[in-house]
């Protein structure tokens, strides 16, 4: 796999931030997910007026991903005003695909800190268990 920046990636995160559709709830999130090919899949949050229906950036970015092709991945980028991580949900949607994924969360001015999916959610479910 090809050299990958982390700053580059929250830096195309907070690109992704800018195209959110959040008219509800005002809360921007932008996300990056390199996968193994060495593409990035971007995502931002598409919030509905049926709430339940609001998906979350992350989510998104993997589900472009999966449906070009791509099923491995290094790592997620996302932004946020305040650096908020990723829900349970996002945090399951990628366990699917590894524990190892960097996940980098961001602030709105940049700075980040760097975890791993294994980190967000410990003890998981995976394929594993349906063996
Ligand atoms: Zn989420």
């Amino acid at each position: 796999m090809r050299e990958w920046s982390q700053r580059e990636l929250v830096a195309q995160a907070m690109d992704a931030r800018e195209r959110a559709y959040a008219p509800y709830s005002g809360y921007r999130v932008g996300a990056t997910l390199l996968g193994k090919s060495g593409r990035v899949y971007t995502g931002c949050n598409v919030e509905n007026a049926v709430y339940p229906l609001c998906t979350c950036a992350e989510r998104v970015a993997v589900v472009k991903a999966v449906s070009e092709g791509e099923r491995g991945f290094v790592a997620l980028a996302i932004v946020t005003e305040n650096g908020g991580a990723p829900c349970g949900s996002c945090r399951q949607v990628l366990r699917e695909f590894g524990e190892g994924i960097v996940v980098l969360i961001a602030d709105a001015t940049g700075d980040y800190r760097e975890t791993t999916v294994a980190e967000l959610l410990p003890d998981s479910f995976s394929a594993a268990d349906l063996d």
